[in-house]
């Protein structure tokens, strides 16, 4: 039978279950946060869906779930983060007051964290940052699994990458997407449902053409949205979040030496801009025109807004967990 919890009970049970399987007090927190908030704003790819994942890496060595992270001020406008192979979550927590002081004294600055391991989704990275009102860039590479356009095998992550702006009393805009034509995640969820994938998503292991997520997940590649302009975005990404933060590349992963391991070593930026310290730009006092011109075009809905609708329902009615998700956290937690 579904069972319906608050978010507050379920950021216990996930807490409890990473405590479990060997994750340090203090970097059980950051990472529960992020999955809870995943089902807490409907966003199923990354929320529950991923739990099994993170013990299973945790069990093969591959993560460190006691890491803790060493936080370095770079340069006046760059905080350098060593992650020391744990995961992302705790690392950002650890940089966050460095460089939101940066930012806000300088008007910029900007966080690489290397070797941190990212499994979840970036909104909840950044969507905080944004509340405080700063202009917020993220990108974090992974792990292989997308070809580069013309490419017939998979050579960079799925390249996520999130963008956040404050709103006067609203709450902020906030989009987050894979530089893919769709996430690893929702590939793994359309496998456990037996569902077909639509033409155009994905490759198999010989590079040729296939709709059948089980093909792709099994040595095939995803490949990128937008044909060569996604697949450009992904090569930046692999740059900025892998290059220029010193973690490893995405076809530079040895999680296959690690039995069971499922998240990416990788790198993530963060960009934070203040936009009140550009003089002249009256940002706070423009930026509704924008928005309200973009709603009178005639657009469905800005992104963002159907998580925002899903976390007053959960908040007000709870987070119902199926059937499949709450054996899967009994056995987590036994
Ligand atoms: P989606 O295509 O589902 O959504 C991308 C963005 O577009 C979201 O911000 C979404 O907002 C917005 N959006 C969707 N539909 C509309 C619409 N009709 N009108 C306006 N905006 C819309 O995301 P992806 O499948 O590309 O990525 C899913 C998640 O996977 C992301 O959170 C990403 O960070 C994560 N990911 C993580 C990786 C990692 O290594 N950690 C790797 C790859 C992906 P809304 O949320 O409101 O629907």
């Amino acid at each position: 039978m579904p069972l319906t919890v608050s978010v507050v009970e379920l950021a216990d049970l996930v807490t409890r279950v990473l405590l479990r399987h060997g994750v340090s007090a203090e970097n059980a927190g950051p990472v529960a946060e992020t999955i809870v908030a995943a089902e807490r704003d409907g966003a199923a790819s990354h929320g529950l869906l991923r739990l099994p994942g993170y013990v299973s890496t945790l069990k093969s060595g591959w993560v460190d779930g006691r890491a803790v992270p060493i936080v370095t001020d770079a340069a006046p406008g760059l905080v350098a983060t060593e992650a020391a192979n744990g995961f992302a979550q705790p690392a950002l927590r650890a940089s966050a007051l460095l460089l939101r002081e940066k930012a806000r004294s300088q008007g910029i600055a900007a966080l690489a964290i290397r070797n941190s391991h990212h499994f979840a989704a970036l909104w909840p990275d950044i969507e905080p940052f944004a509340v405080e009102e700063f202009i917020v860039l993220a990108m974090v590479n992974g792990r292989q699994r997308m070809a580069v356009w013309g490419g017939n095998r998979k050579l960079f992550g799925t390249s996520p990458m999130a963008f956040a702006c404050p709103r006067p009393g609203r709450l902020p805009l906030v989009w987050d997407q894979a530089s893919s034509v769709m996430a690893q995640g929702e590939i793994l969820l359309a496998a456990q449902r037996g569902q077909m994938l639509p033409e155009g998503v994905g490759l198999d292991a010989e590079g040729r053409p296939t709709t059948n997520p089980q093909a792709v997940l099994d040595g095939g590649s995803i490949l990128p949205f937008g044909g060569h302009k996604g697949s450009s975005i992904a090569f930046m990404i692999e740059i900025i979040a892998g290059a220029l933060t010193g973690g490893p590349f995405g076809f530079e992963d040895r999680s296959h030496e690690y039995p069971g391991a499922q998240t990416p070593k990788a790198g993530q930026t963060v960009i934070l801009i203040d936009p009140l310290l550009v003089p002249g730009n009256r940002y706070f006092e423009r930026i509704e025109g924008l928005f309200g011109a973009v709603v009178a075009s005639g657009v469905e809905r800005l992104p963002a807004e159907r998580r925002y609708t899903r976390r007053q329902q959960s908040l007000r009615d709870g987070i119902t967990i199926g059937d499949r998700d709450l054996a899967t956290l009994q056995e987590l937690l036994a």
